[in-house]
């Protein structure tokens, strides 16, 4: 792979021949997936959609693009700046555009014009359900089952750490009391999923990558309410990564889309399932054709050998 601050090649997933892993582009932390690699994808979909079976969920594809004004209502422009992609294109007119056009051969400055749009890359899954609940007052838990194809402006490409990735993410929007015991059923039904499918588990208490001179406290702070948990196993030889991730954001949503459950001012949780990192601890656990895995973990993705 290709590490995006050094402009060295590192890591293997690279190689052409590893067969069903991600293949490497001309640019860092973008992949192309072989089928194999997205049978596996299917694979993980089926498992998490059969864990959420008896929960009301509402599913909701998520586009790989969302409101700019909802991702800075959201408070996400002022805390992770450095890993926002913000959507750009030509507002001028089509005499300006000619001067700009010989440029793009030469690999110049054709863009100087380019203004920022009313979108911006998707950076979570979970982003644009909170928005959906704008001013209203809930009369019990809210549920959603999401995936979306994420964003991140990451500076390093080890393997696993891509800048285009999937997230499947349960949300569910209610009370504080709600919320916190949602996230523990859930910790624990997909550490012993993630246990079930043949990986080594370790849940850590853990922060988001904040920016500027407040991140510091602010992870302090995050780690300290214990907002964040991780659920964290080995992805390659010698590399252990969050593969999932459960978060509880107290009230931060209900106030900033004035949404309410029972009385008080919404909270909300999440359960995030990073999709290819997934996968990726699978290959390195059982190989990278899901065909000839156990059945135990094929049964616990919802499927099995007949
Ligand atoms: P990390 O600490 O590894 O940067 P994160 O804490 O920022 O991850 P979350 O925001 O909790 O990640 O995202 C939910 C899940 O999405 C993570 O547990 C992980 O599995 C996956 N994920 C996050 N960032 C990436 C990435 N750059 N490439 C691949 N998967 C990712
Ligand atoms: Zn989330």
């Amino acid at each position: 792979m290709f590490d995006s601050q050094t402009g060295g090649h590192v890591g293997v997933a690279d190689d052409p021949d590893v067969a069903g892993r991600p293949l490497a582009t001309g640019v860092p932390g973008v992949y192309l997936f072989p089928g194999s690699f997205e049978t596996i994808i299917g694979l993980l979909r089926q498992g998490i959609a059969a864990m959420a079976a008896d929960e009301p969920v509402r599913r909701l594809h998520i586009p790989p693009v969302i409101s700019r004004r909802v991702i800075e209502h959201a408070g996400y422009v002022k805390t992770f700046p450095h890993l926002l992609g913000t959507v750009h294109s030509y507002t001028g007119d089509s005499c300006g555009w000619q001067a700009l056009a010989e440029l793009v051969d030469e690999g110049g400055d054709w863009h100087a014009q380019q203004r920022i749009s009313d979108l911006v890359l998707l950076p979570a899954a979970c982003y644009p359900v909170y928005e959906t609940l704008t001013d209203q007052a809930l009369d019990g838990p809210r549920k959603f089952a999401v995936e979306g194809n994420c964003f991140r402006q990451e500076a390093t490409s080890e393997i696993g750490r891509l800048r285009s990735f999937r997230m499947v993410e349960l949300v569910t929007a209610a009370t504080a009391d709600y919320c916190l015991q949602w996230r523990a059923h859930w910790l624990e039904r997909v550490s012993g999923w993630l246990r079930s499918l043949g990986l080594h588990v370790d849940v850590e208490v853990a922060d988001d990558p904040f920016f500027g001179p407040g991140k510091k406290l602010f992870q302090a702070a995050q780690r300290m309410q214990e907002l964040k948990l991780e659920l964290r196993v080995p992805v390659a030889d010698g590399v252990v990564q969050a593969v999932a991730s459960a978060n509880y954001h107290k009230d931060h949503f209900g106030e900033t889309f004035r949404f309410s459950c029972d009385g008080e001012v919404g909270n909300t949780s999440c359960m995030a399932f990073g999709l290819e990192r997934i996968a990726l601890a699978l290959i390195n656990a059982h190989g990278p054709d899901s065909g000839s895995w156990p059945d135990g973990v094929l049964a616990a993705l919802g499927g099995g050998h007949d």
